[in-house]
């Protein structure tokens, strides 16, 4: 939309769809990737050999293209979009008729629906003597997705991804949907576009997928993505061939990033190295700051003057389940001007995808005699998604009613975890200035937060960037050793100082 108002309306040309598969695993997604790939009609002309990129681009027999991510599970979607991008502009949801709906099936669909995201429903596997697509049609009318011919407005098309039958409806149909939304580009500007994936390649270096959006990206185009920056050296489409330049809908590899970026992060073309540059290191600069500034950032604080809490529950039991969101409602209405929204509920664990998605919609997750795993864990704290767990449904309510009230307790506190003296200090060149230590009271541990404290005074609060035992790197460092300690951006260390390390623990409510 803002788009066309900003653009000349004559620039603007048709643009492909970029879609994205989900559904529960095992129910077709790759298969059906594959089997899509293979209907490109320009395969032939393009030549090369096909790649995993992330992402590609077909040409329908019609001369119409479509662009598919296939980047594995949710992450297209969610990672790219919890970082403020939405990439895809319509979901196509496998499921396998002859296993029907599943939880990731109903995860897929809670995500498109946050994304706004029209959905289109793919009933894989018509050919095994077991499917039932009604069975499908039936089970996913009471997620919302009713199918057309049964009055509600949800294309479903029954399909082999192993045979290819039906296939090529499911494009149309696509091609349909995108139709409506009108998906315009304006080619003849710079380019801008949406990390797709990225890597650390051994012998090219950096190296990304980027999926342009706007604009045409130009061999030699300086560019910024999130922090990094660089210059395009060279792209390649999907079958590892060499572009001089990409339109709108085009997924491209790009050599020549200063640094990898994170999938997610937007693409801009600058018009000078310089440009791109400064911009890439302001932000980097102000990602650092922010990072410290997090520490004991809390959601609940934000939560002042909203009208909605999104909330994601995860229990251990479908009784437990509905009792809380039962429990949930009731709140709610207790409630005038505030209310509980819970946009996505399961049995089970909490998962990475769990958390992607309260990132992408800024919910709170509540476990109920349930943990998140070492991934959900991770993203969490990457995403800076508040997960609570609790034992006890009232304890969880009544968080709730504190959350609605806007006076919640912290969740976040600090755990001390040892002191050092400094003892001596050693200036390494090109390395900085590493203290001399000995540990004093409990442990000092590596990635930990650190403060210096001088004469009583903390005149440093960071990082602990990194820790050795005689040149060589340790992750802790007990009581009554020493050890090489460096603090992160910080090298005015003394004899005498004090370096105390920390960390930021979420306070359990049991
Ligand atoms: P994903 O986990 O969703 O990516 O699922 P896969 O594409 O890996 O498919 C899982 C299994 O189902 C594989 O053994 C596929 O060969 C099989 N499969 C996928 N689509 C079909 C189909 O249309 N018909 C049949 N009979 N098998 C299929």
């Amino acid at each position: 939309k803002i788009l066309e108002e900003e653009e000349e309306e004559g620039e603007l040309v048709e643009r492909p769809p970029v879609v994205t598969v989900m559904g529960h695993v095992d129910h077709g997604k790759t298969t059906l990737l594959d089997t899509i790939r293979k209907t490109d009609v320009a395969a032939r002309e393009k030549g090369g050999i096909t790649q995993h990129i992330g992402a590609y681009k077909i040409k329908l027999p019609n001369g119409k293209e479509i662009t598919f991510l296939d980047t594995p599970g949710h992450e297209a979607f969610t990672t790219l979009r919890a970082r403020g991008s939405k990439v895809a502009d319509i979901a196509v949801l496998v499921v396998a008729a002859d296993d029907g709906v599943k939880p990731q099936t109903v995860e897929a669909i809670n995500h498109a629906k946050n994304a706004g995201v029209p959905i289109i429903v793919a009933i894989n596997k018509i050919d095994k003597p077991g499917a039932d697509p009604e069975r499908v049609k039936r089970e996913l009318s009471q997620y919302g997705l009713i199918p057309e011919e049964w009055g509600g407005d949800t294309i479903m098309v029954p399909v082999s991804a192993k045979t290819g039958q039906n296939v090529e409806e499911l494009l149309e149909n696509i091609l349909l949907v995108a139709e409506i939304l009108d998906l315009k580009a304006n080619p003849n500007k710079p380019a801008v576009g949406t990390v797709i994936e990225s890597k650390l390649d051994p012998k090219k270096g950096a190296v990304a997928t980027i999926l342009i959006e706007n604009g045409t990206l130009h061999q030699g185009d300086y560019f910024v993505a999130g922090y990094t920056w660089g210059k395009v050296r060279a792209m390649f489409d999907e079958r590892g061939n060499q572009l001089k330049e990409a339109g709108p809908g085009t997924p491209v590899e790009i050599l020549g990033f200063n640094e990898v970026p994170q999938a997610g992060d937007k693409f801009i073309v600058k018009k000078t190295e310089r440009e791109a540059r400064q911009l890439a290191e302001l932000r980097k600069r102000k990602r650092e700051e922010e990072l410290l500034a997090k520490k004991a950032r809390l959601h609940f604080e934000n939560l002042a003057g909203q009208k909605e809490i999104n909330i994601i529950v995860k229990a251990d039991v479908q009784g437990s389940l509905e009792a809380i969101i039962k429990s949930l409602e009731e709140l709610s209405e207790k409630f005038e001007d505030v209310s509980i929204n819970v946009i996505h509920s399961g049995i089970g664990g909490i998962t990475e995808s769990d958390v992607m998605l309260a990132a992408a919609s800024n919910a709170i997750i509540l476990g109920f005699n349930v943990r998140p795993d070492a991934a959900a864990r991770k993203a969490a704290e990457e995403e800076n998604v508040d997960i609570r767990i609790y034992s006890i449904i009232y304890d969880l309510v009544e968080d709730m009613e504190k959350a609605l009230k806007g006076m919640l307790e912290p969740v976040e506190r600090e755990q001390f975890l040892g002191t050092c003296e400094v003892k001596q200090i050693f200036r390494i060149k090109g390395v900085g200035t590493v203290a001399g230590c000995l540990v004093t009271e409990g442990v000092i541990r590596r990635n930990a937060k650190a403060r210096l404290v001088r004469d009583g005074v903390v005149i440093y609060d960071g990082e602990i960037a990194s820790l050795k035992r005689f040149k060589e790197d340790v992750k802790e460092v007990a009581k009554g050793y020493e050890c090489g300690v460096m603090l992160k951006d910080f090298n005015d260390v003394k004899p005498g100082d004090i370096i105390e390390s920390y960390e930021i623990v979420q306070e359990r409510q049991e």
